[in-house]
């Protein structure tokens, strides 16, 4: 039989029990011990759900109270020394006071894992970072799967990518030069799990699937040649691209196995089957651990028999990557639309499949019959469902006539014909979109939303707000006012619900960070706007000011990477069709006196793919897209795009491709570092550095704001130059909101003064 094993599952509970549980432990609501007990059920649950659909391999360390990249930092006590914990002795509280801060300590930083939205903690490296194993929550785990009656693979972050995630906290350190101290630490791990009786473990380094320097690579076949005598069996996991180009490192390496993603990077199946050695195992992954489709099992079955034939029982399968990026049962939802949700499968189904799988390598296709005629029927449905196709927007994106992306003019005439208009001061002060989302706003929007809230009501209590956040706008003589987002639950889904092509789950939860889930919406089908989706708040809030008042809208981009999508099309397809959708609502703002129009793409630089060849295919499609939404918008009419969470520097030529008239940018962390690229890069369009961290609540001096600001008036022409805060300011309280931003006015208005005696 071929082995079916799995390196991961979603471990917060299919209706978010370890959420609560954790949060309820945070606030003194539940102690240790009971939220253990919640840990250990869940456990239980996933091991049992797992084992019934037919795997041979469970997975032990998987699961986690925060983050396993944290876990694996306790296991091999290279915590930070600054919290000052004993890490022989950690305690749950202060594991917790790593991930979250503490009075004294600030958190350890936290960023995405990958291109996928689950965020991991970034272990901080120094020179004198010291490991010592201390294995006993992970074997206490092992020996719990164990006492259930389970064969087990534990699975870890390699040494390798564990390195090469964290960050080097000391000057003229590298990261790579802790090598030497940690593989003994983790040869040492291996030795105890060994001890424990685990004969197989899994070791991710995703490192390989991402364009790593040369001596890291080095780095992983030293690595793996000093573990080849620990007593445990090795499978080197990689996903979400390819690494046929480390096939000869690694059929060369002392190890047992290989997992490749087949599903992210389909190519490499036939590299890897065709070179493999026939006495290692070859771990394919053809369903998609990171989406929530049904997959086609005749074709994945008929894709692995070749290989199958050559490897025999050395063939295994699996997801694609962990199902931590999946939401867990499908069959909790209630109210999905019953033909999409036949299209669709969560962790659980896709357990299903894979026994499916597994059983139609063993005794035919035959054996499964009944299972592979539903996934047929649902893949026949879905390739002609008229939920799905809409002929309309198909032959729209088709016939888009050259050219169709670009402006009527080039900048240098439209800001002309923007400035005649709009009259600004030198450094035009905006922001980036939402205001304080106050707790009244939220209980409106949910109690709306439950029919507690009558339309009237719900109308009068937004406009209210919107009114308020215009008012304190005025006052500040902030010159490009917004209306503030309050009726928007979020940027992506606030926008997803008024698209046809969207659809919701109830359940549908994926961790994003510790205790934190998102639920993101699925792109089933087609993509269109059947009504205005913002005319009716921007347009009222026009009423309320002389000022331009500007639009706010989601980019194509953004829209599809926070979002599931489907898989049945390519992304940049996608893409055009979210931004037409977006055109026709620029379009309507523009004839409802909305002049000014914002395209959100913070998720611009997260969804470029993992290996810098393909960059320049995507950022043309990209780009494309971005500019296609704001197609045939009059010159007069000003388009602003906003970008954080990122770092820029190296795609900025893509951003001057994406031709908006003024680019707001979050830049205020990196002490405008980014802006310094933007300068020398000579960005031929407006620029709005950030001038404060919207982040904290902290307001922050005029001195400082100054400081950024005469920073950035060095590089970049005054004239093409706004003043803003880095990103939105949702998340803030309004007295804190409105003390940063008359700091950032008076900071202005006093430059604006000395720039005048000066000409
Ligand atoms: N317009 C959005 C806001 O202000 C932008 C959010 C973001 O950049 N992520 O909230
Ligand atoms: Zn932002």
């Amino acid at each position: 039989m071929n082995t079916f094993h799995l390196s991961g599952y979603p471990r917060i509970g299919a209706k978010r029990e370890l959420k609560f549980a954790v949060e309820a432990f945070w606030k003194g609501a539940k102690s240790e011990a009971e939220l253990q007990e919640t840990a250990a059920e869940i456990r239980r649950l996933n091991w049992a759900a797992q084992k019934a659909a037919g795997a041979d391999l469970l997975p032990v360390g998987d699961f986690s109270f925060y983050d396993h990249v944290l876990d694996l930092l306790c296991t091999l006590g290279a915590i930070p020394k600054r919290f000052g914990f004993d890490p022989a002795n950690l305690s749950l509280p202060e594991y917790f006071q790593l991930a979250r801060g503490n009075a004294t300590q600030f958190a350890m930083e936290m960023t995405k894992w990958f291109d996928t939205n689950y965020h991991y903690i970034v272990p901080e490296w120094h020179a004198d970072t010291e490991f010592k194993v201390n294995a006993k929550n992970l074997i206490a785990q092992i020996k719990e799967a164990k006492a259930q009656g389970h064969d087990i693979k534990p699975t870890l972050v390699g040494p390798v990518t564990l390195l090469w995630l964290g960050k080097a906290k000391d000057d003229n350190f590298k990261r790579i030069s802790l090598l030497p101290k940690l593989l003994p630490a983790y040869a040492q791990l291996l030795r105890e799990l060994a001890a424990e009786g685990v004969d197989w473990i899994q070791i991710d380094e995703p490192i390989l699937s991402a364009d790593a320097d040369a001596n890291w690579i080095k780095a992983v076949e030293t690595a793996y040649q000093e573990f080849a005598h620990t007593g445990v069996r090795i499978i080197i996991g990689t996903y979400f691209a390819s690494v046929a180009e480390h096939l000869n490192l690694l059929k060369a390496l002392p190890v047992h196995g290989v997992h490749i993603d087949c599903v992210r990077a389909p190519e490499q199946l036939s590299v890897f089957a065709d070179a493999w050695p026939q006495n290692k195992v070859l771990s394919v992954g053809l369903i998609d651990g990171r989406n929530v489709w049904r997959a086609n099992l005749s074709k994945v079955i008929d894709t692995l028999k070749p290989v199958q034939e050559k490897l025999g029982n050395n063939l295994w399968i699996a997801p694609s990557c962990s199902l931590l990026h999946s939401p867990q049962d499908l069959a909790v939802e209630e109210k999905l639309d019953a033909e999409i949700k036949n299209w669709m499968a969560f962790a659980a189904q896709k357990l299903v499949e894979l026994g499916v799988v597994k059983q139609a390598l063993a005794h035919g296709k035959d054996s499964v019959k009944e299972a592979i005629a539903a996934s047929d029927a649902a893949a026949a449905d879905r390739a002609t469902n008229k939920k799905i196709h809409n002929d309309a927007v198909k032959a729209r994106v088709a016939n888009l006539p050259e050219g169709a992306d670009q402006r009527k003019s080039p900048f240098a005439e439209r800001i002309k014909a923007q400035q005649a208009w709009m009259n600004l001061p030198v450094l035009p002060t905006t922001t980036i979109g939402s205001f304080p989302q106050t707790t009244e706003i939220r209980q409106a929007r949910a109690a709306f939303k439950k029919g507690e809230l009558s339309a009237a009501d719900y109308d009068a209590a937004m406009k209210k707000e919107i009114a308020y956040c215009v008012e304190v706008q005025e006052k500040l003589e902030l010159d490009v006012p917004v209306h503030g987002e309050a009726e928007r639950n979020d940027m992506v889904e606030y926008f997803g619900e008024q698209l046809a092509g969207y659809c919701f789950t109830q359940f549908g939860w994926v961790q994003s960070y510790g205790s934190r889930c998102v639920k993101p919406p699925i792109i089933f089908g087609d993509v269109s706007r059947p009504e205005p989706m913002t005319v009716y708040w921007s347009a009222y809030a026009q009423t309320l000011t002389k000022r331009p008042m500007k639009g706010m809208l989601t980019g194509p981009v953004t829209m599809f990477k926070w979002s599931f999508v489907r898989d049945d099309i390519p992304l940049s397809a996608v893409a055009k069709q979210i931004a037409l959708a977006l055109n026709d609502e620029v379009l309507d703002l523009e004839k409802a006196g909305i002049k000014v129009i914002q395209i959100d793409e913070p998720a611009i630089r997260e969804a470029m793919p993992l290996k810098k060849a393909q960059w320049d295919e995507y950022l043309a499609w990209a780009c494309e897209a971005f500019r296609l939404s704001s197609t045939g918008a009059e010159d007069s009419t000003q388009i602003h795009t906003h970008m954080c969470y990122s770092e820029f520097n190296d795609i900025l030529p893509a951003i001057a491709s994406m031709d908006a008239d003024v680019i707001t940018i979050e830049t205020s962390r990196s002490d405008m570092e980014l802006l310094t690229a933007f300068g020398d890069f000579k960005y031929p369009n407006d620029i709005g550095p950030g001038v404060y961290d919207i982040h904290s609540p902290r307001v922050p001096t005029a001195a400082e704001v100054e400081k950024l600001l005469r920073k950035a008036m060095e590089v970049v022409p005054v004239e093409r130059l706004w003043v803003n805060p880095d990103c939105g300011l949702k998340t803030r309280g309004w007295q804190e909101t409105t003390e940063q931003l008359e700091v950032m006015m008076d900071v202005t208005k006093k430059l604006r003064a000395e720039l005048s005696q000066t000409k």
